[in-house]
């Protein structure tokens, strides 16, 4: 969609305003507000900046956008997406998105800063997790998901390189330019006794003709052209905790295409030293049909994740992730 409005229309400019006419945290920022350091990242449009707030001296990861080159490779509509589900999804483990504005060439998200890296470097360094660490980090994923899928807002490329760490090793979710916004449903409809998932005609002609995503975390339904649903989020998170114990995806061959056999015909093993109750959560996970996959909710309640205090993992320290 070329022609959609591109987000972070920006209001007036701060100095036009009388000094002191709004509180601080509603005034629109400018890029003088801060001082940018580093290039934490980058990404295939966007290079995430290292800023501190000059007036507060708070830390935060700006995501600056090419504008030209948005609108170029037609990605308003993914930018847009990214935008209105941060601010749909605000919850501990997420990546809160504080203040967006934009100049000529380029628009500006101002994100919270996680500052220990992605869950995939950690697994890298050291190998896998221990079971209890396996646990921590399952248990905050499914706290966030099961947060998202109550807002309607269906991940769909949930992996480890997405799932950032902050200071005190608590995740961010992040990287939603590839989520869904399911229809809000009415209440007492057809489509919220089914959870919201309305079949809604605007999906069905507008679904990516090109996989989207990453081969190893795609769920088979996504082969067999289907939708994208809860349960291909639920399939990923499988995944995840699989990669997490054993160090490396459960469906992984020399390319896509092989990847995706392994994927659409269920050929994966969970090595015998893997924790029994992990191992049986992950094979209840990896069902073929969607239909039969655990929701978060029944995940949270299996013996893998049994004794979790659910309500206080953000106030808890993470166990050691080495
Ligand atoms: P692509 O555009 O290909 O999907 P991406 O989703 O990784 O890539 P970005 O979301 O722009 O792109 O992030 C680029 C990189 O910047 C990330 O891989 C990460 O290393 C870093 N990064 C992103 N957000 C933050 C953040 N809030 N705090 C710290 N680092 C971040």
């Amino acid at each position: 969609e070329p022609g959609a409005a591109l987000p972070a229309a920006s209001g007036p400019p701060a100095r036009t305003q009388p000094p002191g006419s709004s509180p601080p945290d509603l005034r629109k920022r400018q890029t003088k507000d801060f001082e940018f350091g580093g290039i934490l990242g980058e990404g295939s449009y966007s290079t995430v900046i290292y800023a501190k707030e000059t007036s507060t001296g708070r830390e935060f990861a700006v995501k600056m956008l090419d504008k030209h080159q948005i609108v170029r490779e037609k990605k308003v509509k993914y930018v847009n997406v990214e935008k209105d589900v941060l601010h749909l999804v605000v919850h501990p483990f997420v990546v809160k998105l504080f203040y967006t504005f934009q100049d000529t060439h380029s628009l500006y998200f101002v994100l919270e800063l996680a500052k220990n890296g992605d869950l995939l470097s950690h697994l890298r360094r050291y190998g896998r997790f221990s079971v209890p660490t396996a646990r921590f980090y399952t248990a905050e994923i499914c706290s966030a998901v099961e947060f998202m899928h109550s807002k309607g807002v269906i991940h769909r490329d949930l992996k480890p390189e997405n799932i950032l760490l902050d200071d005190r090793f608590h995740i961010k979710i992040t990287d939603f330019g590839t989520a869904k916004i399911l229809p809000r449903a009415a209440p007492g409809s057809q489509a919220a006794a089914d959870g919201g998932e309305a079949a809604a005609p605007e999906y069905t002609h507008k679904r990516r003709a090109s996989f989207v995503g990453t081969a190893e975390y795609c769920s088979p339904e996504l082969l067999n052209d289907r939708e994208a649903s809860h349960a291909s989020d639920v399939w990923a998170i499988g995944c995840i905790i699989y990669q997490m114990l054993v160090g490396r995806p459960p469906f992984k061959a020399t390319n896509e295409y092989q990847t995706f056999q392994l994927i659409i015909r269920r050929v994966f093993q969970i090595p015998d030293a893997v924790d029994a109750d992990a191992r049986a959560l992950i094979d209840r996970i990896m069902a073929l049909d969607p239909a039969e996959r655990p929701s978060i909710e029944e995940i949270k309640a299996q013996a893998f994740l049994a004794g979790t205090a659910w309500d206080s993992l953000e106030r808890q320290k993470p166990p050691n992730i080495s």
